[in-house]
């Protein structure tokens, strides 16, 4: 009987975790405790959603070159989006001038993004990506405005703008 009452109290843990498995298979450091859950589509199923460039920046982790998205002139009110799976990322409030040629933010909306530490250059950078599709979009730097001292640096073309007055599209993926 007290075996019973044992597997039946693993059970109920068992069932009131049912998401402990995807948190562990998740090898991203998160920005915050993220309330989006990753869809996991492979990469190559995003090539027919997205431009080939694109597609160069979200999923093989490229770099635009500066001044090449028409976002790093956008200043309407609006919020922008991954390019790839519609994930509000970025709102407008949050944006400003960095001078570098990439729109350039303060903060992201908390949760719906990730980072990890890339070793590309010579020095560790945190790289960061949307949260729910793993799209890369940039990487933050501590050299931003206060009061928060974060430059969000991202690819324009890794985004999609939604002016205000709009409404966002359908998350896709
Ligand atoms: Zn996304």
């Amino acid at each position: 009987m007290k075996r019973r009452t044992f597997l039946f109290k693993i059970l109920a843990v068992a069932t009131m975790f049912p998401l402990m498995p995807a948190c562990l298979r998740t090898p991203m450091v998160s920005e915050a405790a993220s309330p989006i859950s990753p869809i996991n589509k492979p990469h190559k199923e995003w090539r027919e959603l997205v431009s080939p460039r694109a597609y160069q920046i979200l999923f093989e982790e490229a770099t635009e070159r500066p001044e090449s998205s028409n976002l790093v002139y956008e200043d309407r009110e609006g919020t922008f989006i991954c390019a790839a799976c519609y994930l509000p990322l970025f709102e407008s409030a949050f944006k400003y001038e960095s001078w570098t040629g990439w729109p350039s933010f303060t903060q992201p909306i908390a949760g719906h993004i990730a980072t990890k530490i890339d070793f590309k250059m010579i020095w560790p950078r945190t790289e960061y990506h949307c949260a729910r599709c793993g799209g890369h979009q940039g990487h933050v730097f501590t050299d931003g405005p206060p009061p928060r001292g974060e430059r969000w640096c991202n690819n324009g073309i890794a985004l999609s703008f939604v002016p205000k007055e709009e409404q966002l599209p359908t998350l896709r993926g």
